[in-house]
Parts: C-alpha cells; structure tokens; sequence
C-alpha cells in the first residue's frame, strides 16, 4: 500500500471533543442542544444507526429524544409528532431515520420539519440553500466527507473532482460542497458513458454508489484523493465502493471501509445539531 489513509474514525472522535467541548460550554450558560430521533418501523439497519446516534448524543452530553413508531403508523400521525418536536423549545435538532415505510410520503415528511431544526440538511429550503450559497443545514455524509478532503488537501480549489452518485442524501450534496469549494465537479451516475476515462481525470474521487469493489485500481489517477462513501455488507464484511487493495497501492490517500467516512456521518449530526443549538440562541456558528 502506497496511499495514506485517510483516519475517519480519529478525525470523528476529535471532532466529537470539540463539540462535547462546546456543549459544556453552553450548558454553563443554561442550553443543552437536545436531537430528537424519530425511527418509524423496524428496518435492523435503521435501528442500530438510530441507537448509536442516541449513545453518541448522550456521550457530548447532548439530550437525546427517541420516538419510536410502528410500521402502520399513519402519515398523519408522524406529522403532528414532527409539529410537537418543532414546537418544543428543548428540542434543536430532528432528525427523522430513512427509509420511511412505503406508504409514507418521504419528501412530505421531511419538508414539514422546520428548517432551522433539519439537522440531515434534507429539507427542501435547505437544499436550495446549499446551492445558492446561503447559511444552511449541510446534510451529515458529504459534510463528513468534505472535512476529511479539507483536512488532507487544504484548498479544494481548482482540483478536478468527480463523484459517483447523485442521490439527494450523498451524490448532489457532495458535489454542491465541492463545487462551494471552487473545485471543478463532474457528477456521474448510472447512465455515464466511460466512467473509467472520466475517474482517472479526478485530483478527488467520491464513490457513492451502493455497489461493493465497484471502483477498480487502473480507475483511479496517481496521487488522487479517494474518499469511499460506500457501505456494503458482504460474506466478507462490510465494504466500500472502491477496490481498497488495487487503489491503495495507486491513490494518494484513500478513506478505509469502515473507519473511513462512517464514523464522520454521525460525528456531523452531533456538529449540525450543535449548530442548529447556537443559531436557535442567537451565538456563532462554533468552530
Ligand atoms: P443510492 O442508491 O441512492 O444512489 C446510488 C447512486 O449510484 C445513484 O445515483 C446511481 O445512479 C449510481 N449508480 C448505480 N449504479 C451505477 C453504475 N453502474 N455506474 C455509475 N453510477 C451508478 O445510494 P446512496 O447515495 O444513498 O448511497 C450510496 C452508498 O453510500 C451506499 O453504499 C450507502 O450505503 C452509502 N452511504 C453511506 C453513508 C455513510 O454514513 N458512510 C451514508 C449514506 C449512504 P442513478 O441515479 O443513475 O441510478
């Protein structure tokens, strides 16, 4: 292996520090940043994101608030539990856990939690935000995943970058941070034609694409920085989009699965809903 690796794991407990830190702060000051997490259903994926996120709230000594709900809930009913959450006052960020149940409709949901207490940056004022380049709520994944790039690269500035995926939760917000970055951002997806050619022009490569060892090594441009978004479970374990022991030997740094990006998602909802916490009582954004 040629690559650094890329620490996400040490980044994301550093950067929980920091914003156990800043809570202390202001509970000195009379506010506990409190997250509500509401988890409709039991997808056993949904449940073991949903109780970490709980452990790691408590952790930098955040109030954390559960609501769990069943299947058959009515759509009506999480509504009205959304409009209590945005009505309560010791309640600065909610988040609620995707997917939904299918007869929910997910954007209706979403865009009925109020913006400043988006704290997965999904709501549509949010989105549009990001992309004119106001104050917003930045979703938690490819925040995570532009610290650990700022943090290796310095400026992002200039640098071709491509990601694979243009989901609403990872691909387009990513490439919106990048672009916010001044990089030169090529977006592709599943009807890209030359995917490889266009890979091996990126100085950044973001793979989000569901697919395990998706990304092969001759892909990947000597030197670049490859940030692997990908969670994939397999008879061998979890692993990422990219093909980590042909790329590592060829990138310049390289994110592990897992260790790499993973630990940075949850790190950022505690961050977004510190900040959400400090807009709400009229202080700085923390640092
Ligand atoms: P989606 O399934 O919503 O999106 C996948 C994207 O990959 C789509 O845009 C799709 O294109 C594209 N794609 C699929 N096949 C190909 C192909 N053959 N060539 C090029 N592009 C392709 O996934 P998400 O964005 O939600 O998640 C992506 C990955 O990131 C998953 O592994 C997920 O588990 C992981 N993830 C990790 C998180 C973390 O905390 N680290 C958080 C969220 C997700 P098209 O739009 O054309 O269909």
């Amino acid at each position: 292996m040629t690559a650094t690796l890329i620490d996400g794991k040490a980044f994301a407990a550093g950067l929980r520090e920091r914003i156990a830190g800043h809570t202390a702060a202001m509970k000195e000051r009379g506010i506990t940043p409190g997250l509500a997490v509401v988890l409709v259903g039991e997808d056993p994926a949904s449940q073991v994101y949903v109780r970490s996120k709980g452990k790691q709230t408590r952790e930098t000594g955040m109030n954390s608030f559960e609501h769990r709900l069943p299947t058959d809930t009515p759509e009506a009913e999480l509504l009205a539990l959304i409009e209590q959450l945005n009505e309560d006052p010791s309640v600065n960020g909610i988040l609620v856990q995707l997917p939904l149940p299918g007869h929910m409709d997910e954007a209706a949901v979403i865009n009925a939690i109020r913006p400043e207490k988006d704290v997965d940056g999904f709501h549509i004022l949010n989105v549009g935000r990001l992309a004119t380049g106001q104050k917003s709520m930045v979703p938690c994944t490819p925040l995570g995943s532009l610290m650990l790039l700022r943090d290796h690269l310095g400026s992002l500035s200039g640098k071709s970058a491509v990601v694979i995926g243009r989901s609403n939760i990872v691909g387009k917000p990513m490439a919106q941070l990048l672009l916010r970055d001044s990089a030169t951002v090529t977006i592709a997806h599943s009807r890209t034609q030359n995917l490889p050619d266009l890979c091996r022009g990126a100085d950044i490569l973001v793979a989000a694409v569901g697919r395990p060892h998706f990304v092969k090594g001759d892909w990947i441009k000597p030197g670049a920085t490859v940030i692997d978004v990908g969670i994939n479970r397999t008879d061998d374990g979890l692993v990422g989009d990219v093909d980590f022991a042909a790329a590592s030997q060829v990138a310049g740094a390289i994110t592990p699965v897992p260790g790499g990006v993973g630990p940075m998602t949850i790190a950022c909802l505690l961050a977004n809903t510190l900040t959400a916490t400090a807009r709400a009582n009229g202080l700085p954004d923390p640092e």
